[in-house]
């Protein structure tokens, strides 16, 4: 199933790229100074971008993957310039045919980098193309056809490509074998959020102080991009309180006001948990019965609401279904029922040791 194609577009805290977003190529960092949070990406990449520049060589191959929003553009952008190389961005739908990725493979200069967002959806010819490409640094082109068809090898310059994926899980094997660095962006702590937020707002001409950045950043669901698109919304807030600067008073207002609560669950996130809560006494229950309760649908709680929920340990995937975790009950302020801690204790002696691997797996 794909992620990103039952995101909500129109949801304030959707990670997909949404309208409002337009203006983040102007605010993407160019070095990794300027880049904060995953330390460990950096560190390594550093070390990797260094030697390679050193070699006068091009950096190998790079995958990047984790959920939207969290910088994966970013960082290929940022590889480029300490590279002191160009950058090319696609993505995997986009190139349909595998003469359409020979073009751009052909068009790269020495040591470039290549960007290809959504690779795990790159077709298999296409894929197969990229195998010599990435490995040798070659094209196998056919030359016409039937019995007087022959094959020529064309010699590509040495590129780097970074791929990005929001779940690494679907990539096939070969390819992923083929990247000599894979690294799992991680959601950003609060500290992370709001140093982003505050070079954004000087960038954006937006007054904030730290009460209002260290609210909006909380409640981003760990995520930059939503972050900044609530730095956006908390202006517009500001002019309406006809105040200077986004502060607690604002933020609480407008972060309010959008539904969204203080560790970043919007009406729909808290729906599900209370129809659980609620109707089956915590669970378990199957999805399609909580779809049909929710009026949601069902592969939408399966891939947009539910992977948040299960990270932040709010919800438990079970084999009966299901089932709210001691740490929602508290969230939504609910006592916890007595006939759950029995059920609870039931629907877990059923749990296989590959529920749990689910149930951490994350977003991807
Ligand atoms: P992805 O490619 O993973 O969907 P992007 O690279 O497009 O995410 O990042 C989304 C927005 O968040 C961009 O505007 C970018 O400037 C900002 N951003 C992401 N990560 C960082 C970071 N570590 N530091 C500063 N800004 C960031």
């Amino acid at each position: 199933m794909n992620f990103e194609a039952y995101e909500d577009e129109e949801r304030i805290i959707g990670r997909t790229k949404q309208f409002d977003d337009s203006d983040e190529k102007s605010l993407r960092p160019i070095t990794f100074d300027d880049y904060s949070g995953q330390e460990k990406v950096k560190t390594n990449l550093k070390i990797f971008i260094n030697a390679a520049r050193k070699r006068g060589e091009s950096l190998d191959h790079v995958l990047l993957y984790g959920p939207p929003g969290l910088g994966k553009t970013t960082l290929a952008g940022i590889i480029a310039s300490e590279m002191g190389v160009g950058l090319h961005i696609t993505t995997g739908p986009s190139i349909e045919k595998a003469g359409d990725l020979a073009a751009i493979l052909t068009n790269l200069n020495e040591n470039e980098v290549l960007f290809i967002d959504e690779i795990h959806r790159l077709n298999r010819s296409v894929e197969e193309v990229l195998y010599p490409a990435m490995e040798d640094f070659c094209l196998d082109l056919m030359i016409g056809k039937g019995p007087s068809a022959r094959s020529v090898r064309l010699d590509l310059p040495h590129f780097t490509l970074v791929g990005a994926t929001t779940r690494a899980g679907m990539l096939s094997a070969p390819l992923r074998d083929r990247f000599g660095m894979i690294h799992r962006l991680e959601l950003y702590e609060t500290e992370d959020l709001m140093k982003i937020l505050a070079r954004d707002a000087e960038l954006l001409d937006i007054k904030a102080d730290e009460d209002g950045l260290r609210n909006i950043a909380s409640r981003s669901r760990g995520t930059p991009r939503i972050a900044i698109r609530l730095l956006k919304r908390m202006r517009d807030y500001a002019s309406y309180m006809e105040k200077e600067t986004i502060d607690k008073e604002v933020s609480d207002f407008g972060l309010n006001a959008l539904d969204i609560d203080s560790i970043g669950l919007d009406a729909v996130d808290r729906r599900v948990l209370m129809t659980i809560a609620d109707v089956f006494a915590g669970g378990p229950v199957g999805l399609e019965t909580l779809a049909a309760c929710t009026g949601e649908d069902a592969v939408t709680i399966e891939d947009v609401y539910e992977p948040f929920l299960l990270q932040n340990g709010f919800l438990s995937k079970t084999p009966r279904g299901r089932m709210l975790t001691k740490r929602a009950f508290d969230h939504l302020g609910l006592a916890v029922p007595a006939s759950y801690t029995d059920k609870n204790r039931k629907a877990f002696e059923n749990l296989s040791i590959d529920d749990w691997t689910d149930n951490k797996g994350g977003e991807n």
